[in-house]
């Protein structure tokens, strides 16, 4: 039995993740009335947000869904509903992107293309997102870094010693290894318990997340409103094909209906599009028929250094990253990507995915181990897409630049042995992580080309905006969150100005 609420708001916000949660933060000072549709709920305090075991092994966090892989394969994705959705488990790299992935670049398997905009556009809202999230880095250690406007709000994540030992061992060899920006309150993170925080949940105990820096300080304005459990279905058009009337979710096994002024969606890269997809026949916003397309995921490697001679006892490990090989392979040739440290994986961790070597022996390979991973750009391409199958979600993911994550790989064995680790084991990480899932709705200046215009716009309904990772253009090498939230900032900005009439400046954003 269907159950419509007579209901409407100045704004709603579909999805309270980076993306949802930094726009709700930003518009929450206008008058505007602001709804958040969001399917998950707060996670709560309990013991497995600190448990590896409950994490890893057990899946404690996962959801209770199916995606389908091109062969109509059922996985099971690590991709998480809760209010601050990804980053509630994300591990906190905060990074830009460099200046030079706005202007597209040549690859090993083909080029990317060009942003609508040069790196000097989104700058000053990479400082505001970096303020924001209250980055902790180092300025001046990594040859890569862009120009910033202001300087990171705090100081660096000190390195645990036997980090510090590589960390001087890859200088020693050439390497500029550098601070990773994080957020994270580390003092307060460690003090609940001696854990990692990469994949480690966060029940608001340190993790400068979309939760704990946007949607709670955006929630105590009593213009802003969340529903929790309110998974969005589809979007609704008015009679002239252009505005977005209302739109349609489930609440408590009933159908809801809420009218609004404007619509910001920010469901996450699979999600988003899928909700573009369910509302038309041909998917909403979608003449240039792109909206799914473009499916972006980076090619990660997992890569574990191993030392009888080296002894690890570090906690959390994470501190620093490398971009030697970023623009070049160190040759004059083409991009291979980057290297960064992982939370630290214990004897449990390594358990789940080697489940038949006893847990003692993975314990002795863990301490003599550091653990890093490679990761290198997978570059738009129109037939790496998601669909609809029915009420199944398809996510037909092409990886693509394979020679480049090859050889990055390759290298950092390389640099990895020359170092001192004798044994090294990689492995790939698959498609049921879609944890850097981007580009399913794109951003650009062609409407033949593009769903959305610069600022997040669709060119086809004016009162609907994208802010999630949907929008980015390229993958980059580099973790999305911040870019995510830099262009949801503007984003902000620009429906101040043009939607509420408010004159609106990223130095008061
Ligand atoms: C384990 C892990 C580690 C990561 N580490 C990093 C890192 O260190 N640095 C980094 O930059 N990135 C990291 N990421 C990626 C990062 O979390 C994402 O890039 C980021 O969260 C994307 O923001 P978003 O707004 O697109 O989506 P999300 O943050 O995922 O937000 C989407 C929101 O929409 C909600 N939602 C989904 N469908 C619906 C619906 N139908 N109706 C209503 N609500 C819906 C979700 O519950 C969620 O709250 C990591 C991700 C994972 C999983």
């Amino acid at each position: 039995m269907e159950h419509y609420d007579a209901q409407s708001a100045d704004i709603v916000i579909i999805g309270s993740g980076m993306g949802g949660a930094t726009s709700a933060w930003a518009l929450a000072p206008t008058d505007a009335r602001i709804v958040i549709l969001e399917k998950g709920f707060q996670l709560p305090e309990q013991p497995e947000n600190r448990d590896p075991k409950a994490i890893f092994q057990r899946g404690f966090f996962r959801p209770h869904e199916l995606w389908y892989d091109e062969k109509g394969r059922g996985f099971n994705p690590g991709n998480y509903y809760y209010h601050g959705g990804n980053t509630k488990l994300y591990g906190c790299v905060l990074a830009r992107y460099r200046a030079e992935d706005f202007d597209g670049l040549a690859h090993y398997d083909g080029d990317t293309p060009a942003w609508p905009f040069r790196y000097d556009e989104i700058a000053p809202w990479y400082d505001a997102a970096e303020q924001l999230y209250q980055v902790r880095g180092a300025l001046g250690e990594d040859p890569t870094e862009p120009p910033h406007g202001t300087s990171y709000p705090h100081p660096a994540i000190p390195d645990e010693p036997p980090i510090g030992d590589v960390r001087a061992r890859l200088a020693g060899a050439g390497l500029h290894p550098f601070s990773l920006p994080l957020g994270l309150d580390l003092e307060q993170w460690l003090k609940k318990a001696p854990t990692p925080w990469d994949t480690f949940p966060d029940a608001r105990t340190g993790k400068m997340d979309a939760e704990n820096c946007a949607l709670l300080p955006a929630l105590k304005y009593p213009n802003v409103s969340i529903r929790s459990g309110a998974e969005v279905v589809r979007l609704i058009v008015a009679p002239d094909g252009r505005k977005i009337a209302a739109v349609e979710y489930m609440q408590d096994g009933h159908t809801h209906r809420i009218n609004a002024g404007t619509v910001i969606l920010a469901a996450g890269a699979v999600r988003s599009a899928s909700i573009l997809l369910r509302s038309d026949t041909d998917g909403l916003a979608n003449r240039s028929d792109t909206v799914g397309r473009h499916f972006m995921n980076h090619n990660l490697t997992a890569l574990i250094g191993v030392s009888p001679r080296y002894r690890n006892d570090s906690v959390y490990q994470k501190s620093f990253g490398l971009n030697d090989f970023y623009l070049s392979d160190g040759y004059e040739g083409r991009p291979l990507g980057s290297i960064q440290l992982f939370g630290r994986v214990s004897g449990p961790i390594l358990k789940a995915n080697v489940p038949s070597v006893p847990e003692f022996i993975l314990d002795f390979i863990s301490r003599h181990s550091i653990d890093f991973f490679a990761m290198s750009e997978d570059l738009p391409n129109p037939n790496s897409r998601v669909r609809l199958d029915g009420s199944k979600i398809v996510l037909d993911w092409r990886r693509s630049n394979m020679t480049a994550h090859n050889l990055l790989v390759r290298r950092f064995k390389r640099v990895l042995k020359d170092i001192g680790f004798p044994f090294v084991f990689s492995r790939l990480l698959d498609r049921r992580l879609p944890s850097h899932q981007c580009g399913t709705i794109r951003i650009g200046d062609n409407p033949s080309k593009a769903p959305l215009d610069p600022y997040g716009r669709a060119f086809d309904h004016p009162n609907l905006f994208v802010a999630d990772a949907s929008t980015l253009v390229t993958s980059a090498a580099v973790n999305p969150s911040l870019t995510v939230a830099a262009l949801a900032l503007r984003t902000a900005s620009e429906i101040k100005k043009s939607v509420l009439g408010i004159q609106d400046d990223v130095r008061n954003s």
